[in-house]
């Protein structure tokens, strides 16, 4: 496997992964700011959620909506898979220029 070969088989991998995200989703109770709520009368409130990632060695969130939060845990496990992809990337990248074949 060649240099362009390799770039292209890791290319692929990632289109079929789709779309990827890095950062934790994090639960949190909110109160919503109407003075007769129950829930928030009561203390129980309401969960919302955030995204926390890092960005240039900082820390950020941001909120996550309701209908936005199933689309966003699904982006954060394909972030994993790419993650082990970039590693698989560079160990075939290193046996490549070590002119090892591992391929069976
Ligand atoms: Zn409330």
């Amino acid at each position: 496997m060649n240099e362009r070969e390799l770039l292209k088989k890791y290319q692929l991998a990632l289109k079929e992964t789709g779309i990827a995200a890095k950062g934790s989703i994090r639960e949190y109770k909110r109160n919503c700011g109407n003075k007769s709520c129950r829930k928030c009368k009561c203390g129980e409130r309401h969960p919302t959620h955030q995204m926390t990632y890092y960005l240039d060695g900082k820390q950020h969130s941001r909120y996550i909506g309701p209908g936005q939060l199933e689309p966003m845990r699904q982006a954060i496990a394909n972030g994993r898979k790419v993650e082990k992809l970039l590693v698989l990337f560079g160990l075939e990248y290193l046996d490549m220029l070590k002119g090892i074949n591992r391929e069976q």
